[in-house]
C-alpha cells in the first residue's frame, strides 16, 4: 500500500460493481508530494446542501461513521460543518461515479461544488453494507492522499493485467457504465514511479485500495479479492505517515511500534522509527526505510 488507494468484472456483473468504486478522472494522490495533509491538521467538511442532491440522514449516518472510524488513526481530525461549507465536500450522485479529491485538488474546485461524490449508498438503511464499506472507506483513503493498491511501482511477479481484456471489460460509453480509455489507463493499468510517492508499503492484496479484479484480465487468470474494509497494513500506513505521539483511545493497538511489526520494519529503522518524537520525522524515516526496502528487493542494496 503506498501512501500519498468493486467487483468481478467478469460477466453481466461488470458495469455496475465497477461504478461502485471507479472514479471517472485521475485521482493522483499517491503520497505524491504537496497533497498530503498537514500533521494535525482540522479538515474543514460537509454534506452538499440536500437541495442540489439526494442525501439522507442514513447516508450521511454510515459516511460519517467510517470516515471517523479511519481517522481514528491519524493525527487528523474532521471538522463537520454545515451543508456546503468546508473544503471537502460530499454528495451522494448516483449519476457519476464514486471518486475523491486529494487535499491540494479539493482548494481548486468551486464551493457550490462536491470534492468526494459516493455512488450507490443506498438512502434507507443504517448499517453499511459491503459494497458501501468499500466505497466510503476506498474514497475517504484517496481523500488522505493513498493511491491505488494496483497502482503501486512494485506489483508482485504474478501480478500482470492482460492489457486488451482489461479494456474490453472496463471500456465504453460512460452513460452506459462504461470507462474512457485514458480513464482506464490512468486509474487501473498505469503504475506509479517511485518518485511520485512518498512511500510505498510491500503489495497488499487486502488492501481496501486494491479493486478487485476477475482473473479474466489478469495474465495468469488470478483474480483479487474485494476488500470492504481496511487491511492491517492499510491501517499502519496510517499510523506510520500521520502518526500520533499517543495512539487514538478508541484505537489503542495502533502505536507507531505496532504498525512497524504490522509493516515488517525491523532493526535500527524500527528502533529510529519507534524512538521519533515528532510526526515529521516518524514520516521521514518509514520513506527512507521504504525505499531502502524497495531497492533491498531488487538487490541493490544489503540490508533494508
Ligand atoms: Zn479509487
Amino acid at each position: 500500500m503506498c501512501l500519498t488507494n468493486p467487483h468481478s468484472i467478469a460477466g453481466n456483473h461488470a458495469p455496475r460493481a465497477l461504478a461502485t468504486s471507479i472514479p471517472s478522472y485521475p485521482l493522483l494522490g499517491a503520497l505524491q508530494a504537496g497533497t498530503l495533509w498537514n500533521h494535525n491538521e482540522e479538515i474543514p467538511i460537509s454534506f452538499m446542501p440536500r437541495s442540489g442532491t439526494e442525501s439522507t440522514d442514513q447516508q450521511r449516518k454510515k459516511t460519517k461513521m467510517l470516515f471517523e472510524e479511519i481517522f481514528r488513526h491519524t493525527n487528523l481530525s474532521l471538522l463537520w460543518l454545515n451543508d456546503g461549507d468546508g473544503i471537502v465536500r460530499i454528495a451522494f450522485n448516483d449519476e457519476t461515479l464514486s471518486q475523491s479529491q486529494v487535499r491540494t485538488k479539493c482548494r481548486d474546485v468551486s464551493q457550490n461544488k462536491w470534492t468526494i461524490n459516493l455512488k450507490s449508498i443506498m438512502p434507507d438503511n443504517d448499517c453499511p453494507s459491503p459494497n458501501e464499506r468499500h466505497t466510503i472507506n476506498h474514497e475517504c483513503m484517496h481523500l488522505l492522499a493513498f493511491v491505488h493498491e494496483h497502482q503501486v511501482p512494485e506489483w508482485p511477479s504474478h501480478f500482470s493485467f492482460n492489457r486488451h481484456k482489461v479494456i474490453k471489460a472496463y471500456g465504453g460509453d460512460e452513460s452506459k457504465g462504461g470507462i474512457p480509455h485514458w480513464q482506464i489507463e490512468s486509474n487501473i493499468m498505469t503504475p506509479y514511479t517511485p518518485e511520485k510517492l512518498e512511500n510505498y508499503s510491500p503489495f497488499d492484496r487486502k488492501s481496501v485500495l486494491l479493486y478487485q479484479f476477475s482473473g479474466d484480465v489478469m495474465q495468469n487468470g488470478l483474480g483479487t479479492p474485494f476488500n470492504p474494509d481496511l487491511s492491517d497494513i492499510d491501517k499502519a500506513v496510517l499510523v506510520l505517515n500521520y502518526p500520533r505521539l499517543n495512539p487514538g483511545p478508541l484505537v489503542p493497538r495502533w502505536t507507531v511500534s505496532y504498525a512497524a511489526d504490522v509493516i515488517g520494519i525491523k532493526g535500527e529503522s524500527r528502533e529510529k522509527i519507534v524512538a521519533a518524537t515528532h510526526p515529521h520525522d516518524v514520516r521521514r524515516l518509514y520513506s527512507e526505510w521504504s525505499k531502502r526496502s524497495q531497492r533491498f528487493q531488487q538487490g541493490e542494496v544489503i540490508e533494508a
